[in-house]
């Protein structure tokens, strides 16, 4: 069976800067897989390398055994990459029951226009998503009023309306506390675990990152400096050093 996810040798330089310098992993069906490292490490231009919103230099990403490193974005969602952002990215003032069917438009293969209608299917399909992400009570409400761990869900609705096989997930709890951040990953935890969908995911919260993540890579100045079981990787010397003494 193919893995999930390839990278090989995947290298970004923006000018003489290399932000990613290098960096191979693999991920294999029913993990969590945490990337983490200190800030400006290139957590998030590697995720724009596996997404495609950045290209490579050099190297190459692999879905389920297909070469992708070329592709734009929308053809690596139809191939079951589904990904949410660091920075928030829904539709702010419409409803969240309208941002799921947008999803749902557009993975269906449609374009989008302030003029196209959900068919009744999507709608069903909207509201079961939304039950998922635990927001059915609140399928009327605009994005912008939403809290913003309500946000982030909503967010990930988006994701799954592309129907994914892998999920990429750059700070999913982004801007939440800690109690907060744990509740939100559980849940993105359970759902990807109950939907059999495979999850890599950035995380600040190193107690977060191991009670969550099956394997954790540790990434530093662009490259793996650790990809191990995250027991391993939390009595680490090296990493405890890469992140100078931060509380982890
Ligand atoms: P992380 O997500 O780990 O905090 P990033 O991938 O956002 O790190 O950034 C890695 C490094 O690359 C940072 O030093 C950042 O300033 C730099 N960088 C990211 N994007 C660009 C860009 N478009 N142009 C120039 N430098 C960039
Ligand atoms: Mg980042």
């Amino acid at each position: 069976m193919n893995p999930v996810l390839q990278a090989t040798g995947l290298v970004k330089s923006f000018g003489a800067f290399t932000a990613v310098n290098d960096v191979s992993f693999t991920v294999h069906e029913g993990e969590a897989l945490a990337i983490i490292g200190p800030n400006g490490a290139g957590k998030s231009t590697l995720f724009d390398l596996l997404t495609g919103r950045k290209t490579p230099d050099t190297g190459d990403v692999k879905l389920f055994g297909e070469s992708v490193g070329h592709l734009p974005p929308w053809k690596r969602v139809a191939r079951g990459l589904g990904r949410s952002f660091q920075v928030s990215s829904v539709f702010p003032t419409f409803t969240a029951e309208e941002n799921v069917q947008i999803g749902l438009m557009l993975a269906g293969g449609k374009t989008w226009n302030a003029f196209s209608r959900a068919t009744e299917t999507q709608k069903e399909e909207a509201k079961a998503i939304l039950a998922k992400v635990g927001l059915a009570a609140k399928k009327d409400v605009p994005a912008s009023d939403m809290s913003y761990g309500d946000q982030r869900m909503l967010e990930l609705g988006v994701a799954l309306s592309t129907r994914p096989r892998l999920l990429l997930l750059d700070e999913p709890t982004a801007g939440m506390g800690r109690e907060e951040s744990r509740e939100c990953l559980a849940q993105i935890r359970a759902i990807a675990a109950s939907e059999q969908i495979p999850i890599v995911f950035v995380e600040h919260d190193m107690n977060v990152v191991f009670s969550f993540a099956t394997r954790v890579i540790v990434l530093v100045a662009g490259q793996v400096l650790v990809d191990a079981a995250p027991e391993a990787v939390r009595k680490d010397p090296r990493v405890k050093e890469a992140y100078f003494g931060e509380d982890i």
